[in-house]
Parts: C-alpha cells; sequence; structure tokens
C-alpha cells in the first residue's frame, strides 16, 4: 500500500478511516453478500474501519473474525422480536445527560458517542452506530458540569468509568480536562478508563497521554480484546506503555458466535492476553441488542468453555462470565443459578435478586426484516 500519511500517527490512522467500499478492496477481496450488507446498512448503522485494524483481516475469508466485527452484515437488519435497544436498562438509570448510576458506590461516565471503528456488537449499538441513536440525554457537546456536580453532590461515589462511544477518541488535552476535574473531587477514589484503543488503533496509546494519565493515579484501564489475531506487536506495545506508566490493564471480552466460542479459541486469547501482561476481566453473554442478537449463543456455550478452563489453565487467565440484567451483573457459575429449566434459567444477583433469564430458540434468532 502506498500511504502518504506516517502509519504510526494515530491522528491520521483516524482520518484516514476507511468508509467506502472501494477504500475497504484495497485491503480485502470483498464478497458480494458483504458489499450488499454494506449498502443496505446506510443510513441505519455507520461504520469505520482504522486501517490498522483493517490490516489484521483475512484477505479473502468473510468469516475472518476481524471482519465479523468491524463490517456490517446482512444479519443485523434483521430484528429479533425479544431484542431491545437498550435491554440492560442504562437510560432507565441515566441521572444527568451522562451518568448512568446502577451501583451505588460507581457510574459510568458516557463521554462520547465515537469511536474509532463501530464495533458490530458493540452493547450500546444504539448510542455509537445506530444512525439515528443515541444514550445522550441532551448532546454530547453540552458541557460536563451538571455531570461533575453530580458527582461532587454524591459523597457515595468512589469508582468513575468513563466509557462511551470511546473516551480515547478526544484529544489529550480534552481528556485531561475532564479527568483533572474528576481528580478534584476528594471522593473519587478510582478512575477507570473502557476503551478499545488498544485493539482498533494502539498507535492512540502514546508515551504523551501515558503520561497525562501518570499524574492522576490510581488511573486503571480496561479494555476489549475478543480474538487471539488482536494480540499483535502494536497492541502489546500500547499495553506495555500503559502498563509502564502504571495503569493497570484489564481484558473485557464478549462471547460472540463464530468469533471466540470455542474452547481452543477462548484459550488461546487468554493465553496471549497473559503474555502481554493483561489480566482478563470478564466475558460477557453477548446481550440481546437490537442489531447483535445474530452474536449471541447460548448459556449452556459459556458453560461448557468455562468447564473447559476452570482447574485447566492458570487461576488469573480465566475471566468472571457475567451476564447484564437490569439488576446489575450477574456472575454465572454454577453456585448462582437458582433454577434450570426448559425455558431459562434463573440466577441470584450480588442483593439476592432473584433473575429469569430465558433462553433463546434458535427459531427466535430470526425475527422480522427492518
Ligand atoms: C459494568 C458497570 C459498572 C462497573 O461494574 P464492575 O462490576 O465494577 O466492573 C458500573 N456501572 C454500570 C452501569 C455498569 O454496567
Ligand atoms: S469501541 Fe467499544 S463502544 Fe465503540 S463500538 Fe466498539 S465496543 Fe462499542
Amino acid at each position: 500500500m502506498n500511504e502518504k500519511w506516517d502509519w504510526n500517527d494515530w491522528k491520521a490512522q483516524f482520518r484516514n478511516r476507511i468508509q467506502t467500499v472501494d477504500a475497504l478492496k484495497n485491503y480485502i477481496e470483498l464478497n458480494p453478500d458483504e458489499e450488499e450488507a454494506i449498502k443496505k446498512s446506510e443510513g441505519l448503522y455507520r461504520w469505520a474501519v482504522t486501517p490498522y485494524y483493517a490490516s489484521l483481516m483475512d484477505k479473502t475469508d468473510p468469516n475472518c473474525p476481524i471482519r465479523l466485527q468491524a463490517l456490517p452484515a446482512a444479519d443485523e437488519l434483521i430484528v429479533n422480536q425479544f431484542s431491545d435497544v437498550d435491554p440492560v436498562g442504562d437510560m432507565k438509570y441515566r441521572v444527568t445527560n451522562r451518568i448512568v448510576h446502577k451501583y451505588s458506590d460507581r457510574i459510568v461516565l458516557l463521554v462520547t458517542e465515537q469511536c474509532s471503528v463501530y464495533c458490530r456488537h458493540c452493547t450500546r449499538k444504539y448510542h455509537t452506530t445506530d444512525v439515528n441513536g443515541s444514550y445522550f440525554e441532551k448532546q454530547e457537546a453540552e458541557s460536563f458540569e451538571e455531570d461533575f456536580k453530580y458527582i461532587s453532590e454524591h459523597p457515595e461515589i468512589r469508582d468513575v468509568l468513563l466509557t462511551g462511544g470511546d473516551p480515547l477518541t478526544y484529544s489529550d488535552s480534552k481528556l485531561e480536562h475532564i479527568i483533572s476535574r474528576l481528580r478534584s473531587i476528594p471522593h473519587v477514589e478510582i478512575i477507570r478508563i473502557g476503551s478499545r484503543y488498544p485493539v482498533l488503533l494502539p498507535q492512540r496509546i502514546t508515551k504523551e497521554f501515558c503520561e497525562m494519565l501518570e499524574k492522576y493515579h490510581p488511573v486503571w484501564l480496561n479494555t476489549h480484546f475478543n480474538h487471539p489475531k488482536e494480540i499483535t506487536e502494536e497492541s502489546a506495545k500500547a499495553c506495555n506503555l500503559l502498563l509502564k506508566h502504571g495503569v493497570p490493564v484489564q481484558n473485557q471480552s464478549v462471547l460472540l458466535k463464530g468469533i471466540n466460542d470455542d474452547l481452543e479459541t477462548m484459550r488461546e486469547l487468554l493465553h496471549g492476553l497473559l503474555k502481554i501482561r493483561v489480566r482478563p476481566y470478564y466475558l460477557y453473554h453477548c446481550d440481546n441488542v437490537t442489531g447483535v442478537s445474530h452474536f449471541m449463543t447460548t448459556l449452556e456455550k459459556g458453560i461448557e468453555i468455562l468447564r473447559g478452563l476452570v482447574g485447566h489453565t492458570t487461576g488469573f487467565a480465566i475471566p468472571t462470565y457475567v451476564i447484564t440484567t437490569i439488576n446489575g451483573k450477574i456472575p454465572i457459575s454454577i453456585d448462582n443459578i437458582i433454577d434450570y429449566s426448559e425455558k431459562g434459567l434463573t440466577l441470584q444477583s450480588y442483593q439476592g435478586k432473584k433473575t429469569y433469564i430465558p433462553y433463546l430458540k434458535p427459531e427466535e434468532v430470526l425475527g422480522s426484516q427492518l
């Protein structure tokens, strides 16, 4: 390829994101179905791929896990009758333009709607990828003052999680403004950043960025690797730089059909993460988010993978398998299943709330066409 720009400059990577079929053809051989799906999603779901992430795609295989995560698919346009744009009820817990206050001592701060790549399986697909959707109560451009004020007035909040979209889409100076304001609130003990940049655009993790974070410790970063192919020299370098500056890096994967829903792939991913010193934190059961249903696996599948790991590998290689519900995240282990019927599972949340989770039958995965 003939780039006239600096491959290692993250802003240039961002500016040169692939957003047309023609540009994509510089990287891969698109098959007619993929091309058709991209056309059909126009006006409904946005897509964009960083040149770096596109360079990881298999040239010819449409089932490549990188392609499946980044390129619109026809299945996205099929609406599952049980799906919801916000199945875990984040908007029920929204208290300001940007804050979701679901747990008493920690909050989510939705910094932006923008990302470097629009992951097809995003749990906030309505907020990030849906052309007409947003979780913001007002606008993204709205000032953060009411959010800062809310946190200041709630001394129980000791943990603030910056997410989005992807907060690292913002410049270092914009982020520093937010982080320094949070750090000036005495009861905020830890600041967490949820970002997929180490995976999708690792060049974003610069020395300057890490030095900025270091001033506001304790700062933690949770990223999102889903497949061993994503562990590259560049992504390892990004994680290493964060670690060197004292930012612990953890990983949150989503269990995705056709991408990582087999024991061998999952084991390779987890072992790969340990090799780059990234600690597996959560493995999310895929939520039934509108436009994401085709990635859902069964809970049995997740439990089967878990059984293949526990005892068979390093204890801290094993993430906590969780399902997100209206009552918070519930870890799935054989210990908290209260009732196991043909129709679904009843699990107990951390507060002892009984939560019923129906199984999806294969025929229910194919709902009506948009
Ligand atoms: C996941 C999540 C958190 C953080 O939960 P941890 O289990 O502490 O990682 C906080 N608020 C909301 C709304 C969440 O979804
Ligand atoms: S980077 Fe994160 S927030 Fe953005 S689309 Fe991907 S999963 Fe969603």
